[in-house]
């Protein structure tokens, strides 16, 4: 049987409603720090991801310095976490392109943010939905990928099949603001080992819930 999504959303919203944004898009960055953080997050903590961010451009401020500056420093300076040599090279690509091909800033649309180097669906829905506060999709992280599954609401088994099945039931009015509860929700109750299931506010929903106390 189909979730009650709106009812789930709303309890969220109501529990949530006081507390502070998740680290990567905390303080409402500028959007391009937004995309570089949300780029560093990818299989790293959203902590680590914040500090190589802060790092990188307390040296660099701009598209054109990070697209000038040599790759060993940018390496250096965004190491913290995995991958990092892949992530300076991309994050210097995708500076050069947004030089080149943008003026310096950092693109609108979907279409155009999935070009750039190491930015898929879901780091281009963070940067559309936090900065430029446009729904054309949901991003489905790590936590969003796990709640999403463990309540039911649909289930899959990668994150671009998840989003294309959540576009189907969420109304579009909830998709801005999706990511930020569920990943909310996955941070302090849902959390990946030990859900604090007694005191979910929406576990009479969920079939993970329903599975272990029936
Ligand atoms: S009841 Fe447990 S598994 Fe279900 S959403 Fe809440 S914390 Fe997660």
């Amino acid at each position: 049987m189909g979730k009650p999504i709106e009812k789930i959303i709303k309890t969220l919203e109501e529990y949530y409603k006081n507390f502070e944004a998740p680290p990567v898009v905390r303080g409402s960055p500028p959007l391009f720090q937004l995309l570089i953080r949300t780029i560093l997050s990818a299989r790293n903590t959203d902590e680590n991801a914040v500090a190589a961010a802060k790092l990188l451009f307390s040296k660099y401020k701009t598209p054109k310095e990070i697209a000038r500056a040599p790759i060993k420093e940018l390496e250096k300076l965004v190491k913290r976490g995995v991958f990092y040599k892949v992530k300076a090279r991309n994050i210097k690509k995708l500076s050069k392109i947004l030089v080149e091909k943008y003026g310096g800033r950092v693109p609108n649309s979907m279409e155009e943010l999935i070009k750039l180097p190491g930015v898929g669906r879901k780091t281009a829905n963070i940067v559309l939905s936090y900065g430029f506060k446009k729904a054309e999709g949901i991003a489905v992280d790590t936590h969003v990928f796990r709640v999403v599954n463990r309540i039911g609401v649909v289930h899959e088994k990668t994150p671009l099949k998840m989003e294309k099945a959540l576009l189907k039931v969420v109304p579009k009015k909830y998709w801005l603001n999706f990511n930020h509860l569920f990943v909310l929700h996955g941070r302090n109750i849902c959390k990946a080992r030990n859900p604090k299931c007694e005191i979910c506010p929406i576990r009479k929903w969920c079939d993970y819930y329903n599975s272990i106390s029936s």
